[in-house]
């Protein structure tokens, strides 16, 4: 008889969480962690901080007709940010030793991220040659495909990173599976930079895919121990989804929790981790307000109202697709 399949855990990591060599061997050591539980861990990844609010800026430099190649733009900044981090990681020594296990992966993975950054440069150059003097604006459309770019670029080279760990993991395109509901009422505006998902979506086929990337991941590793492919991890992206015409769109700013929260719904997780940079849900923010105390245990509901109010820790929709599967939600 098969063994019934691992749990998953469903764990996201914010900007601030995704930025450093540091950030980066957490995200490992807690995918260790769940693996040696016996469970698969998620990981939904944000943007690397700063970079979602970069890609506006990328878009209004090209409406002003600053070319993407400009020394010191926005494109330019972005371009910087990924690569520093890709050489901290060591991503390009291991792609360029070829006593590297396996230095093929790291060869074509760092040809995929080179690959979405000549992408984003060409879409600039198409916002800034399509512009409208008398009405310099980016469409919504444009401005979904060109803000996933930030998550696109953190997931890739967080697969990089974590399997150079030798943790396996392969990486999946979140808008294959999330998926938004549009009504004939919803402002074009609204449907592709604040769009809905419903959590009901059927996962089995996505989940099938999956299992079957880590299988083969096995095989190519050789000499994998026991566990590997059934504990075998899995990396996306936050933010990010896809209409139901295939075109991207955004779950709103903030939306990575609502992301995981959607993907836990839909792989059933035993648990939903928010890492981020303070130490729980507070009764205030506590990077501004001194006294303030950690909510310890509270109800979806309650946990819902604040983040209403303004506690950014959790993202307001993130509750609903927890709260609907009863999936546990911890901030770490
Ligand atoms: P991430 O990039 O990890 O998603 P966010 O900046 O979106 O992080 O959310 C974390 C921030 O939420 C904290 O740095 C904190 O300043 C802020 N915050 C606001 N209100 C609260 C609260 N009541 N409890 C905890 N954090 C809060
Ligand atoms: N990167 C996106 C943002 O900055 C989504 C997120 O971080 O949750 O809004
Ligand atoms: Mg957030």
């Amino acid at each position: 008889m098969n063994a019934p399949p691992a749990p998953w855990t469903v764990m996201k990591f914010g900007g601030t969480s995704v930025a450093t060599v540091e950030r980066w061997q957490t995200i490992i050591q807690q995918m260790q962690r769940c693996q040696a539980n016996g469970e698969r861990p998620c990981v939904v990844v944000s943007a690397v901080t700063t970079v979602t609010n970069r890609m506006s800026d990328c878009i209004n430099e090209a409406l002003r007709n600053i070319q993407p190649s400009e020394p010191g733009c926005a494109f330019q900044q972005v371009k910087e940010v990924h690569l520093k981090l890709i050489a901290e990681l060591g991503l390009n020594s291991l792609a360029e030793d070829s006593s590297t296990p396996n230095a093929s992966f790291y060869i074509s993975g760092l040809q995929v991220i080179h690959g979405l950054l000549d992408d984003l440069e060409q879409l600039l150059n198409g916002v800034r040659l399509t512009r409208e003097e008398s009405d310099p604006s980016a469409s919504p459309r444009i401005h979904a495909r060109i803000s996933a770019f930030g998550e696109l670029l953190s997931s890739q080279i967080g697969l990089l990173a974590i399997r150079s760990a030798g943790v396996p993991c392969v990486r999946l395109d979140s808008r294959r599976l999330l998926t938004s509901t549009e009504s004939t009422t919803q402002q074009s505006e609204d449907s592709f930079l604040e769009a809905n998902v419903d959590p009901t979506i059927d996962a089995v086929l996505v989940i099938k895919e999956i299992t079957r990337s880590c299988k083969e991941l096995s095989s190519v590793e050789g000499g994998a121990p026991s566990g590997y492919a059934a504990t075998c991890g899995v990396i996306t992206q936050g933010f990010i989804a896809s209409t139901p015409k295939g075109s991207t769109c955004l779950l709103g700013r903030g939306g990575s929790d609502t992301s995981a929260a959607l993907l836990a719904a839909l792989f059933d997780a035993k648990r939903l981790e928010i890492w981020t940079d303070v130490h729980g849900l507070f009764t205030s923010d506590p990077r501004h307000v001194s006294n303030t105390r950690l909510i310890r245990d509270v109800s979806y509901r309650v946990a819902q109202e604040l983040a209403s109010m303004g506690a950014k820790v959790l993202h307001p929709r993130c509750l609903i697709p927890a709260a609907w599967a009863g999936i546990p939600v911890e901030i770490h």
